[in-house]
């Protein structure tokens, strides 16, 4: 299955073995996520490296994105890992650490309690649990449990309506960032991103390592950040509309339609869009998903995400393989339903300059002559984007002897990049691009495909042919 929506599979306990992750490699996981607010440096090391192994077998380049935990205010530890709270109970939240249970827990923002007022409601764990203030005392804060549930170590804390203030960048991002580029990693998320200036206090630090090609998604997930959208597109790579936390921040409801907003804004501005959490949630305890699961899923596809993201399902989920398979089953049925001729006939906002027409022209030939891949020999990654950007009908198979490049493109709509040696002469293009599409596809004598980029390779920064080819 060659889909072209991507996953990024987020990595945890569930998906820990070296075994589990190959298969998540070859079931079509295209970006591995390593999570920071739950994962130490030990245990990221391992899983790059099992990875970094596993793409020199399989001959693969499955990229990897490391997720900041942001400034985020979480619950210290429990005893046995977690506590349940009933209703009406009043219990205590502690500003030093103490372990907690059905009466107590703490939380790591010892300004927690100058911040809250009384009446005021403290949401954990994404909003699910809710607690409201009835007395505030020197150490700790007392609240009454409105909602019966259970808590687990290092779960989110928020307060309705109030603006903690925390620091812009902890010093733990700080530190993770340096260690994202110590192990080559190939995006960085950003959590919590409310400004442009955010993105580019890690674009300062990358820059100060000399990185030049880690990709910045940055996550969506406040108000503040739905309000200057315009300026967070402006200098990043992509976004994640991270529906977890944005649906505590803004009324729920709000959610699905700041998610097509979002995705319409990154297309037009030509960067990536994921959408991530609960796509697949209950297949976290059963090994089928509702219909609603299938149709957000679906729908995802329809809006035209770059990608879809998996997290608790692959963590900490029971059946992490099984929900990668039927992601990539709707995923597929939803792709048949997209009407690609008429999304490159609107494409009004097509950029006047070479690429431009090349990459429309190609894209619209490819719909109409019903090729069945589109090859892009690329140094940057440039002809893929521009063409992935276009929408095709059929993959884009992007070759190129970068490496670093090869797992930028990942996260790109329907490109499949491949590393090859480099290549100077255009006959030779075209042997490799024939190669390559009969090792990816199943291709009839006849088929057609389109090979496009630059030449002479190297030397013109433009995309400047096209060339179709019948196997
Ligand atoms: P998280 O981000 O999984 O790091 O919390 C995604 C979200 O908030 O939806
Ligand atoms: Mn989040």
């Amino acid at each position: 299955m060659l889909n072209k929506t991507k996953v990024v599979v987020t990595i945890g306990p569930s998906t820990m073995e070296k075994e589990q992750i190959k298969r998540l490699m070859l079931g079509g996981m295209d970006v591995a996520r390593l999570n920071m607010s739950h994962s130490n440096y030990s245990f990221c090391t391992d899983i790059i490296e099992k990875i970094n192994e596993l793409n020199e077998e399989l001959h693969l380049s499955i990229a990897i994105m490391l997720d900041l935990e942001g400034p985020e205010v979480r619950t210290g530890k429990f005893l046995n890992g977690q506590a349940y709270f009933r209703q009406g109970d009043k219990i205590r939240i502690y500003m030093d650490e103490v372990i907690g249970d059905s009466t107590k827990f703490s939380v790591n923002y010892s300004n927690l309690i100058k911040e809250v007022t009384h009446n005021s409601i403290i949401k954990v764990k994404d909003g699910m649990m809710s607690f409201e203030v009835i007395d505030i005392k020197n150490d700790c804060i007392i609240c009454e449990v409105l909602t019966d549930g259970v808590i687990e170590n290092h779960q989110t804390v928020k307060v309705e309506g109030v603006k903690l203030k925390l620091p812009k960048m902890s010093t733990k991002d700080e530190t993770d960032v340096v260690f994202a580029h110590k192990l080559n990693v190939d995006f960085i998320a950003l959590s919590y991103v409310c400004s442009q200036e955010d993105v580019l206090a890690v674009s300062d630090i990358l820059i100060r390592l000399k990185n030049d090609h880690i990709g910045l998604i940055s996550k969506i997930e406040t108000e503040e950040a739905v309000n200057n959208l315009d300026e967070i597109v402006r200098v990043s790579d992509g976004i994640m509309v991270a529906r977890g936390d944005l649906g505590v921040d803004i009324p729920i409801e709000r959610v699905p339609g700041v998610q097509k907003k979002i995705i319409d804004k990154c297309h037009k501005a030509g960067i990536i869009s994921i959408v991530a959490t609960e796509l697949l949630s209950s297949m976290e305890r059963t090994n089928r998903p509702t219909r609603a699961e299938v149709s957000d899923v679906a729908n995802a596809v329809l809006d035209g995400a770059d990608a879809v993201m998996l997290s608790n399902e692959t963590t900490i989920g029971k059946y992490p393989i099984e929900t990668l398979t039927m992601m990539e089953k709707i995923i597929n049925s939803a792709e048949k339903d997209i009407d690609y001729i008429e999304f490159i006939k609107n494409k009004e906002d097509r950029e006047n300059n070479i690429t431009g027409m090349i990459s429309h022209s190609v894209v619209e030939c490819a719909s109409k002559l019903d090729c069945c891949a589109i090859i892009a020999p690329t140094m940057s990654g440039y002809t893929a984007r521009m063409m992935s950007n276009c929408r095709p009908s059929c993959p884009i198979i992007a070759v190129s002897p970068s490496e670093a490049t090869v797992k930028s493109l990942q996260l790109h709509f329907a490109v499949n990049p491949v590393l090859i040696d480099e290549i100077k002469d255009f006959d030779k293009i075209i042997e490799v691009s024939k190669k390559v599409t009969f090792e990816l596809i199943s291709t009839q004598p006849g088929d057609r495909i389109i090979i496009t980029g630059g030449y002479p390779f190297n030397e013109v920064k433009s995309t400047n042919f096209m060339k179709i080819e019948e196997l």
